[in-house]
C-alpha cells in the first residue's frame, strides 16, 4: 500500500485522492469528493461526522467519514491515524469492517468505509439489556475468527468493546476502529500509555507492563461477560481505582442465570496471566461455542 500521507504541504493546494483497489487489482485509483452523493449523518465521531454516501458511478453505499485535520493536528493525533488506515485499509475479512479508501483536501481527511447498516453492537446491547446466550455466542465465534486473522498478521487490536463493534444489515459482527491496533515482529511485547475506560483492559495493560496479542482474549471475555450480564464484569460504581482493583484480582461475580458453559469460558478468557487464557482455535471448540453452532444449523 501507498504510505498513508495527507499532512504533505505540497498536497493541500488541491484535493488529492488516494485510493488503492483491493489487492487484486492492485493500482491506486484517487477519488474526489464529487465522486460521492452524500445523504444523512449516520453519527458523530470525535473528529467530525459520519455520512451514508454513495459512489455515483458504481451506485455502491458506503459511510464516508469526514475527519477535521485542525481537530486532528490539535490533540496530536495525526500519527495514529495513519497507523490506522494503513492497518485496516489491508485487512481483509467478513468481519473486519472494511476501509475501502481515503482521501483529503485542505480541511478534512475522509475515510471510505463499508456501511455498518445497524450501527454499534453497543446500541443495541443498550437497547436489549442484555444478550441471549445464544446471540452472544454467534458473536463470539465471529469475533474469534475476525481475531485469528488479525493475530496472524501480527496485529493486536487492543481496543475490543462493544462501541467499537458494529453490525452490518444482516446484523453481522464487524470489528471497526483500529486506532489502538498495532503491528508488531512475532515475538515482540508491548508497552503503552492508557486512555479511556479501564473496563476492557487486562491486568497487564493497567499496570502498565508488557503486552501481546493475548490482551484481545481478555477483552473478548469482558465483551461475552457484558453481552450476558448487560454491564462489564469489573465495572464498579466507586469509580476507576476500584475498577483497577478488581482487575488486577480478577474480581469476578458470576450471576446465578449465567449457563454453566458461559461461565466456564468467561473464566478461562479472563486469567491474570495471559499466558493461560484459553487460545483463539480452542475458544472456537469450546462447549458454549458447540452448543450454540448446533442448535442455530
Ligand atoms: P468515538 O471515538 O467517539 O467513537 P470516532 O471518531 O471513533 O468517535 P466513529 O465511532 O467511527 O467515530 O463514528 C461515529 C458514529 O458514526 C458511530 O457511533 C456510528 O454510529 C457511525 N458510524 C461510524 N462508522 C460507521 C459505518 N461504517 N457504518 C455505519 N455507521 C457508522
Ligand atoms: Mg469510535
Amino acid at each position: 500500500m501507498t504510505p498513508v500521507s495527507f499532512f504533505d504541504a505540497s498536497n493541500t493546494d488541491r484535493v488529492v485522492l488516494r485510493y488503492r483497489l483491493s489487492g487484486e487489482h492492485g493500482h491506486a485509483k484517487q477519488w474526489l469528493l464529487s465522486d460521492f452523493e452524500i445523504g444523512r449523518a449516520l453519527g458523530r465521531g470525535k473528529f467530525g461526522h459520519v455520512y451514508l454516501a454513495r459512489e455515483k458511478q458504481s451506485g455502491y453505499v458506503v459511510a464516508l467519514k469526514v475527519l477535521y485535520k485542525k481537530q486532528l493536528c490539535t490533540h496530536g493525533v495525526q500519527r495514529q491515524l495513519q497507523r490506522e488506515i494503513e492497518i485496516q485499509g489491508n485487512l481483509r475479512h467478513p468481519n473486519i469492517l472494511r476501509l475501502y479508501g481515503y482521501f483529503h483536501d485542505e480541511t478534512r481527511v475522509f475515510l471510505i468505509l463499508e456501511l455498518a447498516g445497524k450501527g454499534e453492537l453497543y446500541n443495541e446491547l443498550q437497547r436489549q439489556g442484555r444478550f441471549a446466550e445464544s446471540v452472544a455466542a454467534k458473536y463470539i465465534m465471529q469475533m474469534a475468527n475476525a481475531l485469528l486473522y488479525l493475530h496472524s498478521q501480527r496485529i493486536i487490536h487492543r481496543d475490543i468493546k462493544p462501541e467499537n463493534l458494529m453490525l452490518d444489515v444482516r446484523g453481522e459482527l464487524k470489528i471497526g476502529d483500529f486506532g489502538w491496533s498495532v503491528r508488531t515482529a512475532s515475538t515482540e511485547s508491548r508497552r503503552t500509555t492508557l486512555c479511556g475506560t479501564l473496563d476492557y483492559l487486562p491486568p497487564e495493560m493497567v499496570q502498565g507492563g508488557l503486552h501481546n496479542e493475548n490482551v484481545d482474549l481478555w477483552s473478548m471475555g469482558v465483551l461475552l461477560y457484558e453481552m450476558i450480564c448487560g454491564h462489564p464484569p469489573f465495572e464498579d460504581e466507586k469509580g476507576y481505582i476500584a475498577t483497577y482493583h478488581r482487575i488486577v484480582q480478577v474480581d469476578l461475580n458470576m450471576p446465578g442465570h449465567v449457563s454453566a458453559e458461559a461461565a466456564d469460558l468467561i473464566r478461562k478468557l479472563l486469567q491474570y496471566r495471559s499466558v493461560d487464557r484459553l487460545p483463539l482455535r480452542k475458544v472456537l471448540q469450546h462447549p458454549f461455542i458447540i452448543k450454540h453452532q448446533r442448535s442455530a444449523q
